[in-house]
């Protein structure tokens, strides 16, 4: 008797609050996924507006990067380390992509599960749709020069499939890839429009756009939520 009043005691309170709270509190409260809504990179974050010519820009590097590290977390060795106490990496989770397992910053992980539940509704059939099979993210090590810091290093860069996606603009031996002798990007790369637009419609910018062409990367460069 007791157990039944308590049990419907729980129930009403659970109503009540679930009435009572803005609906993104509520679903993450019952553990359901908040909406999504869309997003545009931040534009002094995109890589061709501090690299120019294939030089890097000082001060607009350095804002952006300052952003990055305020934002995120550190980089053990990077610049500017004391902007932040916290480091990026332990800011970083487990997640999956399409049943994939990957390690990305916890700010950036609800925008990617955005990205997912669009492809799977929209990128559907032929010319459309598209199977990854091996993704990435947090990485270790730099894997620029020239002073930039990769995105991959704050865990909020993705990629996909780098043999089936290549950097045609990268150090060698990237550019002997026989993709890279195809005339456009859309013909280098095995992503499609669909995939590439679903990104981009909750804020990662798509590398294939850059002069670099690295057509495999997507990094978060929207405001998180
Ligand atoms: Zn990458």
């Amino acid at each position: 008797m007791l157990a039944q009043r308590l049990a419907a005691t729980l129930l009403l309170a659970t109503v009540t609050l679930g009435l009572s709270l803005p609906t993104v509190e509520a679903e993450a409260k019952s553990g359901r996924r908040a909406a999504c809504r869309t997003q545009r990179p931040l534009k002094f974050l995109i890589r061709s507006q501090f690299v120019r010519g294939g030089v890097v820009q000082p001060a607009e590097h350095a804002r952006a990067l300052k952003y990055r590290v305020t934002t995120y977390g550190h980089v053990p060795g990077a610049p500017y380390e004391k902007l932040n106490p916290r480091s990026a990496a332990s800011q970083v989770i487990g997640a999956t992509f399409f049943g994939l397992p990957l390690r990305l910053h916890e700010k950036v992980v609800p925008a990617l599960q955005c990205v997912e539940r669009r492809l799977e509704r929209t990128c559907r059939g032929p010319g459309k749709s598209y199977t990854p099979r091996a993704v990435g993210g947090l990485r270790a090590a730099n894997t620029y020069r020239g002073g930039e810091v990769s995105n991959h290093l704050f865990g909020i860069a993705i990629d996909l499939d780098p043999e089936r996606n290549p950097c045609c603009g990268c150090v060698a031996p990237w550019p002997d890839n026989p993709r890279c002798k195809r005339p456009s990007v859309w013909e280098r790369t095995s992503l499609t429009k669909c995939w590439v637009e679903s990104f981009e419609r909750y804020g990662f910018y798509w590398l294939g756009r850059d002069k670099l062409e690295d057509t495999m990367h997507f990094e978060y460069l929207a405001k998180p939520r």
